[in-house]
């Protein structure tokens, strides 16, 4: 039996916050990470802090930036217009149908710092749109930031920018597993912004002249490290050349 000790479901961000303060609570939003964790490991036991009851799950325009509440499910920016084309693939590619009709962006974002986040092409699919992440209990900060630094603090919301084409070369067992490498870019004003998947413990944004500069991917069943490091450069190649 799982043991699930407590759930809480807070009215305002405070009292969700003023929860967040006991190191024993966990924030909970679609649960497609969490919940099983909390299976795998019933003597444990855990609080949850349901973060459904706040209102967090609306999309608005703000100028050239769309802002997607934390609690906005992937099955829904998957079919909303306002939602850019690549990114819209990047929620259908980044889970199976009944988990993304759960999952949010959110807890997608909160989910850094699980071993899933690496093979993230939707964290990719933000990074490459100049994802900010908006926070309460800390200062807000670019997606990029938040990967590396993994404030603790609740995430109200995810906005990014919506121009420009985008696409993504993706190498994995089989077209259905995850990808083992995959490259994301969007072509900018100012140029092109790429990033990678399966070469760092979260996905990154690289030099599009010289994308593998730097990395030291980690080598698994899936795949060494120096063939992660050939994928990345052949892919990278790929998007920069599809893009340019
Ligand atoms: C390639 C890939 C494959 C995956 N495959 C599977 C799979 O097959 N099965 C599966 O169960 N999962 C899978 N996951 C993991 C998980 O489904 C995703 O990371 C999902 O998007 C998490 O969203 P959620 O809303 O369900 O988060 P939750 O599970 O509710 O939370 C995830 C984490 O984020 C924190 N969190 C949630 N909301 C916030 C917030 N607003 N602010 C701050 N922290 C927050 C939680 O406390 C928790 O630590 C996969 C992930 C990836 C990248």
């Amino acid at each position: 039996m799982p043991s699930v000790l407590a759930y809480h479901r807070p009215q305002s961000l405070e009292d969700a916050w003023a929860l967040l303060s006991n190191p024993e609570h966990a924030l909970l939003a679609g649960g497609t990470l969490i919940v099983p964790a909390v299976r795998r490991n019933p003597d444990a036991g855990a609080t949850f802090i349901d973060l459904q009851a706040l209102g967090l799950d609306t999309l608005g325009v703000d100028g050239d930036r769309l802002n997607l509440g934390a609690m906005a499910r992937l099955g829904d920016l998957m079919v909303d217009a306002r939602v850019p084309a690549l990114l819209a693939d990047l929620c259908r590619r980044e889970l199976p149908s009944a988990l993304r009709n759960a999952a949010t962006i959110g807890g997608t974002v909160g989910a850094a710092g699980s071993v899933t986040a690496a093979d993230s092409v939707l964290l990719a699919g933000l990074l490459v749109h100049d994802a900010a992440v908006g926070l309460h209990g800390a200062a807000d900060r670019s997606l990029a930031d938040y990967l590396d630094s993994r404030p603790v603090g609740i995430v109200t919301v995810v906005s990014m920018e919506t121009e420009g084409a985008g696409t993504l070369a993706v190498t994995g067992r089989t077209p259905a597993d995850v990808p083992i490498v995959a490259a994301v870019g969007r072509r900018t004003p100012s140029g092109i912004r790429l990033a990678l998947t399966g070469v760092a413990a979260t996905p990154v944004l690289v030099d599009p002249t010289d994308p593998t500069a730097g990395l030291e991917p980690p080598s698994d069943f899936r795949g060494s490290s120096d063939y992660r490091l050939h994928l990345a450069s052949t892919l990278a190649a790929r998007v920069v050349q599809e893009l340019s």
